[in-house]
């Protein structure tokens, strides 16, 4: 279908923009301003009817790659994606923007999917989303041939490859649609940004002809923390009063028991979280997952089985209590912050056991030697990320294969302030001679505890029962303390200097070892840092330098009640329809609202965000929300309804750890 069939409703702005079709599709139906980085290039290829092949990063705006094409070109745009759960939440997003958009898939009755075929072979859709598992059904592709078809998007196409850990044998079958629909153009869209699934795309999808757009896989409005690990639950917590309070926000666990026990400790705390893993029935993982997209500032604690596709824009943080397996992983988790192109931060605690945990799932998982190899060349390589001293985002950029703008980013941890390193060279002679100590005596294995103990000079019950305290080693350790020494064992592992084996996690040797204990190699290690002071009460002032990342606290404070009245406003539309809050208006259109403050349709037309068919729906509504707050920003002393969200009280005071490096 033409682009013009959505124009139908409010006769503001066309002609006055001029430029492509493809620009005035972007003002008319989404109201932005301009194209994003590379979509105009690769809308303009697909509109010529171009294959395209996109790595973009999430929020980088692959959507608009393939719905303005579908909007522009004659026919249906047919959207593979395998998000069945995501369909209805994402055409009514579409439907909302008065895009006539549709979805087949399981979750259909009969009747409801002869309604949308229907729609379809009349020409009635601009965009129709399938499951690829619908893709293989005769009667589907069947279907697909009676009605006219702009283009073929696929969504998540990295699910195409085996390697992955996302893979879809359905996926298989997309190699199909070229021979098929030789004529219709074909984009396949993906965040996973290695080479070899670029590559694996383009060939089992078989669209060798594709061009390849690869963007930018910086998110600048991303801030890269990872702390040492003392008492996790406890620093999650703090971090989430003092940065992030009444955000949504996603924590991923490893374990689906400490998913249970983190989302218990939030809410007990006055966080509202809920838990999400394979292990909860589809009911209630369904349920938690519509909370969290149709909630304002709902926390989800989950393992990975959460978040692949969810498309909600204002997630404010990713926080990890547990060391991602690759950093593949890691980018794609915490990836998932900030669509909305406002600050956010990904945050992680991280510590020796940690190391140990991944090392021993390594070597006592499934797969053969040359699995094992690969597992553990990405677990390696995210260490070197957690102990970087250099901008972390520079490291993350280029394991992608990108170079970072030159220097350091300021928007991560070590930029903000740069971690000291100190000659560890000694430190790590003595951790090293003693575990060769202990791994002569060959009877016993011994983890890191025993090692610290030792050369604390600690007589423990297991230290006198193996006569450790006779070693030459015992107590020389003393100018450390346990927690730095702790932080020492952690580096040596992630540095390969040491390595884990068996199920108890008992420290041995490699060849590097020799190495430093011939003295033929320095240890540079990083310095642990110490909790800074001032964020340990809860003044409010703490972390001055730390702005909050909350939307409404980025405004400046008089625009602030008038940002709340339209969330308030916003969720009340949400409510009515049952669709998540950001179907209506995402908070930056709403803060930009707030900023422009206009007092006629127009103007508000002018707002990134605000369509033609927004306006229409919206319009008055907005425009009464500011009426009704007196005045201007500058003179108005709005009220405060009852309903409206209320101020976070101050935070308790609580018990922060005495020092991050102690029981790291
Ligand atoms: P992706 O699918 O790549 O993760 P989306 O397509 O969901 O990203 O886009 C991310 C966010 O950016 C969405 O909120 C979208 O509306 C917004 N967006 C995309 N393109 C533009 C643009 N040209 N101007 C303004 N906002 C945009
Ligand atoms: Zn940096």
């Amino acid at each position: 279908m033409d682009g013009t069939s959505v124009m139908t409703e409010a006769g503001v702005m066309p002609e006055a923009y001029g430029g492509s079709e493809a620009l005035a599709t972007l003002h008319r139906v989404f109201g932005y301003e301009a194209f994003r980085g590379e979509q105009e290039a690769i809308i303009e290829h697909v509109v010529a009817g171009g294959d395209a092949v996109v790595l973009m990063p999430t929020g980088g705006g692959k959507s608009l790659c393939y719905q303005i094409p579908a909007l522009v070109r004659p026919g249906t745009g047919v959207v593979v994606s395998p998000l069945i759960a995501l369909m209805q939440d994402q055409v009514d997003a579409l439907r909302a923007l008065g895009v006539r958009a549709g979805f087949v898939n399981s979750t259909q009755d009969f009747d409801e999917r002869r309604v949308v075929e229907a729609e379809f072979l009349a020409g009635e859709l601009d965009l129709l989303y399938l499951a690829p598992e619908r893709l293989r059904l005769e009667s589907t592709l069947d279907l697909l041939s009676r009605g006219k078809i702009s283009l073929f998007a696929i969504d998540e196409a990295h699910c195409v490859s085996q390697w992955g850990h996302d893979f879809r044998p359905d996926y298989l079958a997309l190699s199909l649609l070229g021979e098929r629909w030789p004529d219709v153009p074909r984009i396949a869209l993906t965040a996973t940004a290695t080479h070899a699934t670029h590559q694996e795309i383009t060939q089992r999808l078989n669209i060798p002809a594709a061009r390849h757009f690869v963007a930018s896989f910086d998110r600048p409005n991303i801030q890269y923390r990872i702390v040492p690990k003392a008492d996790p639950k406890k620093q999650l917590l703090s971090f989430l009063r003092e940065e992030h309070a009444g955000d949504a926000g996603i924590v991923y666990c490893l374990s689906r028991n400490s998913v249970e026990k983190t989302a218990e400790f939030l809410t007990r705390n006055g966080v509202e979280a809920v838990p999400y893993h394979a292990g909860l029935d589809a009911g209630t993982r369904a349920a938690h997952q519509s909370r969290f997209l149709r909630e304002d500032g709902l926390v989800v604690v989950a393992t990975i089985a959460f978040g692949m596709g969810i498309d909600k824009p204002d997630v404010r943080f990713v926080a990890h209590l547990d060391l991602p397996k690759s950093v593949e992983g890691y980018y794609q988790e915490t990836g998932r912050a900030g669509r909305d192109g406002l600050p956010s931060t990904a945050w992680m605690a991280y510590g020796l056991n940690d190391v140990i945990q991944q090392r021993k799932l390594i070597q006592s998982g499934e797969g053969d030697e040359a699995f094992r190899r690969r597992s553990q060349g990405h677990l390696d390589a995210m260490l070197a990320l957690c102990e970087t001293v250099h901008c972390r985002r520079g490291q993350l950029l280029a394991y992608f294969g990108q170079d970072a703008e030159a220097g350091a980013c300021g928007n991560c941890d070590t930029c903000l302030v740069p971690p000291d390193t100190w000659d560890g060279t000694i430190a790590a002679q003595k951790v090293l001679s003693t575990v060769w100590r202990l791994d002569r005596e060959r009877r016993q294995k011994f983890g890191a505890v025993q090692i610290v103990d030792i050369l604390l000079g600690r007589r423990t019950a297991k230290v006198i029962q193996f006569d450790h305290d006779q070693l030459s080693v015992f107590g020389i350790g003393e100018e450390l303390t346990e927690g730095e020494w702790r932080g020492v064992v952690r580096q040596l592992l992630a540095q390969g200097l040491l390595a884990v084996e068996g199920e108890y996690g008992t420290l041995v040797l490699t060849e590097a070892s020799g190495e430093v204990l011939g003295r033929k190699r320095e240890v540079p290690l990083r310095k642990e840092p110490k909790k800074p002071a001032a964020s340990r009460s809860s003044s409010g002032t703490a972390r001055s330098d730390r702005k909050p990342r909350t939307a409404a606290a980025e405004l400046p404070p008089e625009l602030a009640p008038a940002f709340e009245a339209l969330r308030a406003w916003r969720a009340e539309q949400a409510r009515e329809q049952g669709v998540p809050a950001y179907v209506i208006f995402h908070d930056a259109t709403l803060r930009e609202i707030a900023t422009v403050w206009p007092s006629t349709v127009a103007e508000l037309g002018g707002v990134s965000g605000v369509g033609e068919k927004k306006l229409a729906t919206y319009g008055e509504g907005v425009l009464g929300v500011l009426k009704s707050l007196s005045g201007t920003p500058d003179t108005a002393t709005p009220t405060t309804p009852d309903d409206w969200p209320q101020e976070e009280p101050e935070p308790e005071d609580h018990e922060g750890p005495e020092d991050w490096a102690a029981g790291i």
